[in-house]
C-alpha cells in the first residue's frame, strides 16, 4: 500500500509526487503517458523563471525529476475505477486487470481539448491551429485568427486575442452565441472582431507548413466560404479525463472533480489537482501549484489518521 498513490503524469501529478517523496513516504505514480499534455506542446513561454522550453523537454524534464527521489513510475497504466475501503484505503482498478492501493490518492488525470475533427487540424497543430490563448496567443501578434465557438471560453479567448493580433474572426455553428451577456457586448463592441454564426468549419488550410485559411459552411444557405488567416483557436469544450471516476466521487455538471481550497475531494484521504479538477484556467504553472498543495494535504490526512 502507497501512503500516497498519485494517479496521472503530467505537471500537476509529477509535483505531487516530488512533495510526497520528499516527506519519506511510499509514493507511487500510476500514469497511461508520463508528461501529459505538455508532451503535446511546443514552445512554452509562461513557465515563469523557464523564458522558453518544448514540451518534449519539459516532459523529460518532470520525469527526471520525479526520478530523483524514490517514487514507483508505473507508466501505461489507465485507471478505471476507485473504490475505497471501510478503513480508508484506496483502491485504483488499473485497465491492466492490475490494481494499486493508496492510504491517501492523488488524482491528477488532466484534460483534453474537444476537436473539430475536419481535415487539417491535427497536420496543422502547433503550426496555426492551438488550443490555448493564454499560452500561444503572443504568436499570433499582428496576425489574423478565427476562433471556433462562441460560449463563454470562445468569446472570452477573441476579446483577449483581439488585443494581440490584428483580427479576429468568431466562428459558432449555431445561430447565436452562447456567451454570457456581458461578454458578447464586450466582443461586439471590438473593431477588429467579425462574428458569424449558423457557421460549420469544415476544413483547416494550409501550404503544407503553416495555416494559411479555413473554409466554413454556411448552415443556412448551405455555400461554403474561405477566410485567410494565420491562426485557428479551437474553443469547443476542455474535456477532463474523469469519465472513470463517475459514480464515486463528487463531479461538476461539466466533468470536472470537485476540490475545495485544500484539494480535498469529496471522498476522506482522496485529493485532486490540475486540468481534470474545478479549479479555474487550465496552466502548467497552476497545475504544479495545485499537484503541490493536493500533497501537502495528502501528508496532513495521513499524520491525523489513527492507523501508523
Ligand atoms: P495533464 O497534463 O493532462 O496530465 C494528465 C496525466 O494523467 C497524463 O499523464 C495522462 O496520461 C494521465 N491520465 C489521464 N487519464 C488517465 C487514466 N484514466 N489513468 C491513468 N492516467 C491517466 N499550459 C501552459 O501553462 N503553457 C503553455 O504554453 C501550454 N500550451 C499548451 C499547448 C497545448 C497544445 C495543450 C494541449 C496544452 C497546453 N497547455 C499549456 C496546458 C497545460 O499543458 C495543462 O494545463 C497541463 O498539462 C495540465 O496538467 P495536469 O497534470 O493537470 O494534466
Amino acid at each position: 500500500v502507497f501512503d500516497v498513490l498519485v494517479v496521472g503524469g503530467g505537471p500537476a501529478g509529477a509535483a505531487a509526487a516530488v512533495y510526497a517523496a520528499r516527506k519519506g513516504i511510499r509514493t507511487g505514480v500510476a500514469s497511461e503517458r508520463f508528461g501529459g499534455q505538455v508532451l503535446d506542446t511546443m514552445s512554452i513561454e509562461n513557465f515563469i523563471s523557464v523564458p522558453h522550453t518544448e514540451g518534449p523537454r519539459l516532459a523529460a524534464q518532470l520525469e527526471a525529476h520525479v526520478r530523483e527521489y524514490e517514487v514507483d513510475i508505473m507508466n501505461l497504466q489507465r485507471a478505471t475505477a476507485l473504490t475505497q475501503d471501510a478503513d480508508g484505503v484506496t483502491t485504483i482498478q488499473l485497465e491492466s486487470g492490475a490494481s494499486v492501493r493508496g492510504r491517501t490518492v492523488v488524482l491528477a488525470t488532466g484534460a483534453r481539448w474537444r476537436q473539430m475533427g475536419v481535415p487539417g487540424e491535427d497536420e496543422y497543430r502547433n503550426k496555426g491551429v492551438a488550443y490555448c490563448p493564454h499560452c500561444d496567443g503572443p504568436l499570433f501578434k499582428g496576425k489574423r485568427v478565427a476562433v471556433i465557438g462562441g460560449g463563454n471560453s470562445g468569446v472570452e479567448a477573441a476579446i483577449d486575442l483581439a488585443g494581440i493580433v490584428s483580427h479576429v474572426t468568431l466562428i459558432e455553428f449555431d445561430g447565436k452565441l452562447r456567451a454570457d451577456e456581458v461578454l458578447q457586448r464586450k466582443l461586439r463592441s471590438l473593431s477588429n472582431v467579425r462574428i458569424i454564426t449558423s457557421a460549420q468549419t469544415t476544413e483547416v488550410l494550409g501550404d503544407g507548413k503553416r495555416v494559411n485559411g479555413l473554409v466554413y459552411r454556411d448552415r443556412v444557405g448551405g455555400d461554403s466560404h474561405r477566410v485567410e488567416l494565420e491562426g485557428v483557436f479551437v474553443q469547443i469544450g476542455l474535456l477532463p479525463n474523469t469519465e472513470w471516476l463517475k459514480g464515486s466521487i463528487e463531479l461538476s455538471p461539466r466533468g470536472e472533480i470537485v476540490v475545495d481550497a485544500a484539494g480535498r475531494t469529496s471522498l476522506p484521504g482522496v485529493f485532486a489537482a490540475g486540468d481534470a479538477t474545478t479549479v479555474p484556467y487550465k496552466q502548467i504553472v497552476i497545475a504544479m501549484g495545485e499537484g503541490a498543495k493536493a500533497s501537502l494535504s495528502a501528508f496532513d490526512h495521513l499524520i491525523r489518521s489513527s492507523s501508523p
